[in-house]
């Protein structure tokens, strides 16, 4: 079913047009973590690394994209915070099934988008930051398959970082497509505790990428002339790489996903 503007219903307390879509359906990734794929109304348009804002019983939250803009659906990736703990609306996604009511509002916005005026564009996430990223790179790549733009100019450098292995759930899809594109993609994934029994099977990369960070761009040969540095996710990881690198020269772009207490 596609969704327009005719649908629309308006919270009387934000005087606002909120769209009423559908979820489609939601995979369970590990027990705070959930991927959900929900209807995108007709019309609605955003930039790889833009927002939407999804509400439940008129709990509304910023979730980032997944999805590119080219696909059917919008995907979203998201982290549960427990009532107990103060969370109000992942409480409720968590309780969704397929064909339950969410509403979005009309349009996404964020200006932590892909800037493709810089050649080199180093990624870092912790766990749900990697979103944006996800999107800017099927965007790109859909791109280059359909001959609107050549893989010569522009490398993207994922560094990805988790607590638990379990938590790296587009690491997949971004191995194929270093693997695919090494001159577009790099990815490197790691792992924060890696003594901890859960990640006995790990034999990748371990350390917060806050600390990885000024390794990579110097063993890359990134510098802050031709590398925008992007950091997503955990308010704490965001700050300390502000403080690494910008000594160092290099611009930051960085989207906080909540405010540290
Ligand atoms: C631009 C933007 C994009 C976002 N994109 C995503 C996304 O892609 N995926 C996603 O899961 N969340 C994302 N968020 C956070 C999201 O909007 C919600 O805040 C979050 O899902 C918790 O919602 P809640 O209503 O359950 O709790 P809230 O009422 O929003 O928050 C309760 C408390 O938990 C803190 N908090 C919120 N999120 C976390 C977290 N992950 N870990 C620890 N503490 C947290 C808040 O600061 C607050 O103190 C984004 C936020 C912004 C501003």
């Amino acid at each position: 079913m596609v969704t327009n503007i005719k649908q629309s219903v308006t919270d009387p307390k934000r005087k606002k047009n909120l769209l009423n879509v559908k979820l489609i359906k939601r995979e369970d990734i590990t027990n705070d973590l959930l991927k959900i794929w929900i209807e995108k109304p007709n019309g609605y348009t955003f930039k790889p690394g833009q927002y939407c804002t999804i509400g439940i019983n008129g709990i509304e939250r910023a979730y980032s994209i997944v999805s590119a803009p080219y696909e059917k659906n919008i995907e979203l990736f998201v982290e549960l915070v427990p009532e107990n703990e103060g969370g109000a609306l992942t409480p409720l996604i968590w309780k969704l099934s397929p064909d339950d009511p969410i509403t979005i509002r009309p349009r996404a916005k964020g200006i932590f988008v892909f800037n493709d005026q810089w050649q080199n564009h180093l990624l870092l996430a912790t766990v749900t930051g990697v979103v944006p990223y996800v999107s800017f790179i099927r965007d790109y790549i859909k791109k280059i398959e359909n001959h609107e733009v050549k893989n010569d100019r522009h490398k993207m450098h994922v560094l990805m970082g988790a607590s638990y292995l379990d938590e790296f759930s587009y690491d997949e899809e971004l191995k194929s497509a270093a693997l695919k594109y090494p001159d577009l993609v790099a990815f490197v994934p790691s792992v924060s505790r890696p003594n901890e029994s859960k990640n006995s099977d790990w034999s990748g990369t371990t350390g917060r990428v806050n600390m990885l960070v000024r390794d990579y761009a110097n063993d890359n040969s990134l510098s802050p002339n031709d590398t925008l540095i992007y950091a997503c996710g955990h308010p704490g990881m965001i700050e300390d790489v502000k403080e690494k690198m910008i000594p160092l020269g290099f611009t930051i772009d960085e989207e906080r996903f909540w405010k540290e207490d």
